[in-house]
């Protein structure tokens, strides 16, 4: 294990905490019962246990119970989300309304939604990611039934401005949902105070079990009717069949606990974190910063930096870091991030790029080598670029 690199993508996923595994162990051997189970002690206890979990979800959040659908993470919820909207109010209106930088599990869905029939628009991001709350304005139709912008972008970390998004939708009629996957347990989140309708949730970006999210659904005024997209057992209020998986919704609901009691002292230590970072790396020169420079999550520095390979770049991170680079494989070629093309980066600088995703159990060491040997690595390939340039020259 201590020969491995340094894990830095927490973006990605997050390790489990210990003390969330610990809550969630009894419920795979002794309390293994199905919550569904009305009949016996087994079903009850689990069944007390989904009900306290569903209870710090609802919190969390300042929902109540009855607003959260359990699911298996943030891609379902999404998916539940907008095809469920989509579908029940599509005599209402067909025009769907998200973000060019937006996850693909809110891309996705909503392009399938326009093959169906759905009209979509794409709103751009300005150059710090983002939105232009006029733009969205003037994006608003008459037949406009929904608005999807992400919370907090897993890229390049920004804030959307959700208050001023919910207070538009709601002036209008239109509902409002947030993939909030990367913004849970990290920012102040307020269904009420923020208008929002429908919200995305994960365990496993927060410390928590992968495998487990939830939806929320405003079930108050304005109260969202949501066509299953799983059919079975009418677990859930009919809106997501399926057996409840009470170890993770049990580890779920710890994770969240915990981020919500130490998210104002971990802000604090993650931006120190990363100003650390930033600070150091600067000195360099030619590094830019991408994404709102204070509109963001506190552990996410995303950077391009000029004049190197962006493979070679990755591959000499590899052995000390455990890092994201700016582009994604797809199966036949490397493409640069729609997130960084969106902001605006040539394509030479958003393939030379780096996610740095500091979390919980990083500390300032750990920084302190992430940066030193980021640093040598860009030195090194910043003169093999510059003597090949020479060599062309001479040539
Ligand atoms: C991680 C992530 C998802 C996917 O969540 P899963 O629980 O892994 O399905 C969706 N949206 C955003 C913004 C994410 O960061």
């Amino acid at each position: 294990m201590s020969n491995r690199p340094i894990y830095l993508d927490n973006n990605a996923t997050t390790p489990m905490d210990e003390r969330v595994l610990a809550e969630m162990i009894p419920y795979f051997t002794e309390h293994f019962g199905n919550p569904a189970s009305i009949n016996h002690v087994y079903g009850w206890e689990a069944e007390a246990a989904v009900k306290k979990a569903r209870e710090t979800l609802a919190n969390a959040i300042n929902a109540i119970p009855e607003e959260i659908i359990l699911t298996s993470g943030a891609t379902e919820s999404d998916n539940l989300a907008l095809k469920g909207v989509a579908e029940a109010y599509f005599n209402k209106g067909r025009h769907l309304i998200s973000v060019v930088s937006e996850h693909n599990a809110v891309l996705d869905p909503l392009h399938y939604l326009e093959n169906l029939g759905f009209e979509l628009t794409l709103l751009p991001v300005q150059s710090d990611g983002l939105i232009d709350l006029n733009v969205l304005e003037n994006a608003i139709r008459p037949d406009t039934i929904l608005v999807s912008i992400m919370a907090a972008n897993n890229e390049i970390g920004v804030l959307q401005p959700l208050a001023e998004i919910g207070e538009l939708c709601r002036d209008r009629n239109i509902f409002f949902h947030t993939d909030a996957a990367q913004a849970l347990g990290k920012i102040p989140l307020d269904v009420e105070e923020m208008n929002i309708d429908l919200m995305s949730l994960t365990a496993h970006k927060i410390y928590g079990p992968k495998g487990i999210g939830a939806l929320y659904v405003r079930r108050r005024n304005p109260r969202v009717k949501l066509a299953p997209q799983l059919h079975g057992g009418g677990h859930e209020r009919g809106m997501r069949s399926g057996t409840l998986y009470t170890p993770q919704i049990v580890g779920f609901g710890e994770a969240v606990k915990l981020a919500l009691k130490e998210m104002k002292t971990e802000t604090e230590r993650l931006t120190k974190l990363r100003q650390q970072l930033w600070e150091k790396l600067t000195t360099l020169g030619d590094i830019y910063l991408n994404g709102h420079p204070t509109q963001r999550l506190a552990g996410n520095l995303n950077i391009s930096v000029a004049g190197v390979d962006g493979q070679a770049l990755l591959l000499g991170l590899q052995p000390v870091m455990a890092v994201s680079s700016g582009s994604a494989c797809t199966s036949t070629k490397i493409e640069p991030s729609h997130v960084l093309a969106a902001l605006g980066r040539s394509d030479g600088l958003a393939y030379a790029s780096i996610r740095f995703g500091i979390g919980r159990f990083n500390t300032s060491d750990e920084i302190d080598q992430v940066a030193e040997h980021t640093i040598s690595t860009i030195q090194s390939l910043r003169k093999v670029q510059q003597s090949k340039s020479f060599a062309s020259n001479l040539a």
